[in-house]
């Protein structure tokens, strides 16, 4: 299945579950507005000819939201799939927001800096007529960072001739960016897992976890659950898995990473260097995928140990995957909830820049537990009632609210 395709099949169990029509279901599945463009750019390896992409998949609960990502292999299904699964994500979340996302066919590790920051102005300049603060908000994403946002706001406002800072979230603080953002999408998972733990009756204290990926999502995560008494046995990257049966330090390791380049780069007598590929085969209670699509295919399924799964990237569990975890009764904290923190942080900016006033950290933290336990609650209650998993619970809790906003607008 293409990441589209993989997203489509868990909107149509959804729309099973709901008893929606097959008007209805097609409406649904099909983004609203595609838009492509070619975007010329002269950079230091001379004039590229780059694919862009945005696709705007569902408004009906408010503006289009959603990243933009600078990768070689982006194309239109790819950035379809991601922004199918935004216009859920909101909606679980409960935001007044719908769903959207970007995408350029550009690899900026070839390229300089001031390339991507010309790239980045290119996008805003091709697009323009179609976002803005009302109309469609976009975020980092893949390779885009906060420096970005903060061109792409500039370029913005200079073809409108008006400040507009809510048109785009994930700048930095000094351009109106919010406290917590960068940290937003661990804390969220953070929560969520601590709210699964807490309703199942497990102990927090020495939960073994494994986390692939150790970059903004997975180090945050990491970082997290050590301080919450939790024990980090393994780590990985792009070079390879560190573990550590007895626990390890992950701010150490965080250290030695920024220096040497990979967490491998910690190994010893107790910590233990192996390739990439083992992450998932290590004893632990907890596994946290936070790097790649489609890592955890029906191969890793059958054979991992742990007993949840908490998916803070997108789309990290291919559906026959998912089907065999379910059936070996592997909770997994679906991505439409467990990364969710990330795009209500950005609402929050959204919010923030709209009133021109801004909120300290703690008040940041506070709002986010508050979303992220109330919408945990009502996923794990229908997955309860209905005996599905907190994936197809999520997908029917945003997939009702999506209907319920298109019929209320006379839609369907
Ligand atoms: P990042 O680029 O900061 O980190 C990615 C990490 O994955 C790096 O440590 C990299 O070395 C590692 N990695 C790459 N290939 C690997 C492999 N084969 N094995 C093990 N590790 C490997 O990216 P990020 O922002 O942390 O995002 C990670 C995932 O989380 C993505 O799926 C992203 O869409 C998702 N996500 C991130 C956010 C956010 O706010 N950062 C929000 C929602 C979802």
């Amino acid at each position: 299945m293409n990441p589209f395709e993989q997203i489509q099949s868990h909107l149509s169990k959804a729309a099973a579950t709901l008893n929606l029509t097959p008007e209805e279901q097609a409406v649904l599945m099909e983004p609203q507005v595609k838009r492509e463009a070619t975007l010329t750019v002269e950079t230091s390896k001379g004039v590229q000819s780059l694919p862009a992409y945005r696709i705007q998949f569902n408004d009906a609960r408010g503006p289009f939201k959603g990243g933009i990502r600078f990768h070689p292999a982006a194309d239109q299904n790819e950035v379809t799939a991601l922004a199918a699964a935004m216009a859920v994500k909101c909606a679980v979340v409960n935001l007044p927001l719908g769903g959207a996302k970007g995408g350029v066919a550009f690899d900026p590790k070839q390229f300089t800096r001031e390339d991507a920051l010309l790239v980045a102005r290119a996008y805003v300049r091709a697009f323009a007529p179609y976002i803005g603060v009302d109309k469609d908000i976009p975020a980092p994403d893949v390779a885009t960072d906060a420096g970005l946002m903060a061109v792409m706001l500039d370029e913005y406002e200079a073809v409108v001739g008006h400040k507009e800072p809510g048109m785009i979230t994930g700048k930095p603080i000094a351009l109106g960016g919010s406290q917590g953002r960068a940290t937003a999408t661990a804390e969220g998972g953070a929560m969520v897992l601590a709210a699964y733990l807490e309703r199942a009756g497990i102990a927090v204290d020495s939960q073994k976890v494994a986390i692939q990926g150790f970059g903004n999502a997975g180090a945050v995560m990491a970082k997290l659950l050590h301080d919450a008494g939790y024990l980090i046995v393994a780590v990985s990257d792009s070079q390879g898995t560190l573990y550590a049966p007895q626990g390890l330090d992950p701010y150490q390791v965080e250290a030695i990473k920024q220096e040497s380049g990979s967490v491998i780069a910690a190994a010893d007598s107790e910590h233990e260097a192996l390739p990439a590929e083992t992450i998932f085969t290590l004893p632990a209670d907890i596994i946290v995928p936070a790097a790649l699509d489609n890592a955890i295919t029906e191969v890793e399924a059958a054979t991992i140990s742990a007993g949840i799964i908490v998916e803070l990237a997108n789309n990290p569990v291919t559906p026959t995957a998912d089907e065999i975890l379910f059936s070996r009764g592997v909770t997994i904290i679906p991505d439409v909830l467990a990364n969710a923190g990330g795009v209500t942080v950005s609402y929050f900016e959204w919010v923030q820049n709209r009133q021109q006033y801004y909120w300290s950290e703690e008040e940041v933290r506070d709002k986010l537990r508050a979303i992220m336990t109330d919408s945990f609650r009502a996923v794990a209650d229908i997955a309860e009632r209905r005996h599905v998993s907190l994936r197809e619970a999520a997908y029917v809790l945003g997939v009702e609210r999506i209907i319920e906003a298109m019929r209320l607008r006379g839609r369907i």
